[in-house]
């Protein structure tokens, strides 16, 4: 995910901004549901860039809600190559199986 926020929305422009570095810090540690990968900053630009692996896009969203409100979150959903490996290899198959062929 990337996300976006300007220098108005920037948490070092808060009241406090160790209060919400802190509340950032919870977030980017994740949850039972949401496993963080990384995390990574480019302050200058104020963009920060996460990698999490989640069942559900709910409990991503959930996570990142606090954030939302500070500037746009792009997601990225990905598969795990070897899983789209084993869907081929089955999709594959029932064609044969049944004598469809895949559109050129
Ligand atoms: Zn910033």
């Amino acid at each position: 995910m990337t996300h976006r926020h300007n220098y108005k929305t920037c948490p070092l422009s808060d009241d406090d901004p160790a209060i919400t570095v802190e509340l950032l810090s919870e977030i980017m540690s994740g949850t039972e549901s949401v496993k963080v990968i990384g995390t990574w900053m480019n302050g200058p630009a104020h963009e920060g860039y996460m990698v999490v692996e989640a069942e559900s896009f709910g409990d991503v969203h959930r996570l990142l809600a606090a954030i939302a409100a500070r500037g746009e979150i792009i997601t990225v959903a990905v598969t795990d190559f070897h899983s789209v490996a084993e869907l081929t290899k089955q999709l594959t198959k029932v064609a044969q199986s049944t004598c469809l062929t895949f559109a050129e």
